[in-house]
């Protein structure tokens, strides 16, 4: 830390990225990206023609990827807004709607840059423990009146709630923002965007990170009523007009028009991920019932950080995250049917040392 940095982020503990060792060729299950390459309609969009504008500022409004994603969710384009990552649309919301007297809310174990933000915009926040049986208890949310912030499905545990406990949690806190960040929901969960009809302090935020391929790329987007997302547009203009790069907007169009490839792809996650949880439990392990493309699992036979260790020896990265009601579990993403077959088979070959151990 320099002698520079400014007195209110000393004590700030930054987010940690999955890690991206070079020493060797890994299986890489350790930050839910897509094993599938983006479209070919994505590979084409990036044109030589395309590069040789980079001269050019991008469109800051974004509006032909807003148009199109508009028509393939149903709203309009003022209810769209986008940014570089979803990361960047959590940011800019706990900019936009908290302060040191309107407090943010969510879950114990959760995605882990939600505190970070909250520390760093030094926003006072409460973390509601998950139940014992690791799903969001969603009666606790209700009538809160701070801005609430739920992943669902969950990360790091892959568990999701109804559209109708959501709506329960949006209709009794009327007066504050409800973020629903759906990063993992093409995965087999319920999104909530057809509730943004309906309520104006709901926001849904979704990404191009994991379903559509593109998580180098670095675009996100949120739907909400107009209001909300002219909020989210004045912080945009306050902080970094020109968010979104030129390749990214290009790609991002293309990849939209492209939905029914990623959404074969997201199917064949899905078959992977039961085939893999159904070989898991076989093998005695603990997998937590998954709408996500990663899996949460877990071995009474050794602890996480061994669990993790053991696998990055074999080949395999994996995330462990050392935090007391998880530590015994790691987070698995989903890859393609050769990845999680070599996973199964490490994961037989850990468990069967320890038991031949004393
Ligand atoms: N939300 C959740 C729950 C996530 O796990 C992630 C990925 N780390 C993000 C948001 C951010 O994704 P991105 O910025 O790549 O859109």
């Amino acid at each position: 830390m320099s002698r520079f940095l400014s007195g209110r982020f000393v004590a700030l503990e930054a987010y940690t990225p999955g890690e991206q060792p070079r020493d060797k060729r890994y299986i890489k299950l350790n930050t839910n990206e897509s094993p599938y390459p983006p479209s070919k309609e994505v590979m084409e969009r990036i044109s030589k023609e395309e590069v040789m504008a980079l001269n050019l500022y991008p469109d800051p409004t974004g509006r032909a990827l807003k148009e199109k994603l508009a028509a393939l969710y149903e709203v309009n384009t003022e209810q769209v807004f986008l940014a570089n990552g979803s990361d960047e649309i959590l940011n800019f919301a706990f900019l936009a709607f908290c302060d040191a007297q309107n407090g943010a809310v969510f879950p114990d174990i959760s995605y882990g840059f939600y505190p970070v933000y909250a520390k760093l915009y030094q926003i006072p926040f409460e973390e509601i423990p998950l139940k014992e049986d690791f799903s969001i208890d969603s009666k606790a949310y209700c009538g809160l009146n701070r801005m609430i912030v739920i992943a669902n499905p969950n990360a790091p545990t892959g568990m999701a709630l109804s559209v109708g406990q959501i709506e329960e949690i949006v209709k009794s806190n009327p007066d504050h923002v409800v973020l629903i960040d759906e990063a993992y929901v093409d995965f087999g969960g319920e999104s909530c965007i057809g509730l943004t009809k309906k309520y104006g302090n709901l926001l849904v935020v979704q990404t191009f990170s994991k379903s559509r391929s593109m998580a180098g790329a670095r675009l996100g987007f949120g739907i909400a009523q107009a209001e909300l997302i002219a909020d989210l547009k004045k912080i945009q203009y306050s902080t970094n007009p020109y968010n979104i790069n030129r390749l990214t907007l290009a790609a991002g169009e293309a990849a939209v028009e492209s939905d029914a490839y990623y959404k074969e792809n997201a199917k064949r996650i899905i078959e992977t991920r039961e085939k893999t949880a159904k070989e898991l439990r076989e093998l005695g392990v603990t997998v937590l019932p998954s709408k996500a493309n990663f899996i949460f699992a877990g071995s009474g036979r050794l602890d996480g950080d061994s669990l993790y260790r053991e696998l990055k020896a074999q080949g395999i990265l994996v995330r462990h995250f050392e935090k007391e009601r998880i530590r015994n579990f790691v987070r698995i993403s989903i890859g393609t049917p050769g990845q999680m077959e070599a996973l199964v088979s490490a994961f037989q070959k850990i468990l069967a040392e320890r038991r031949e151990r004393p």
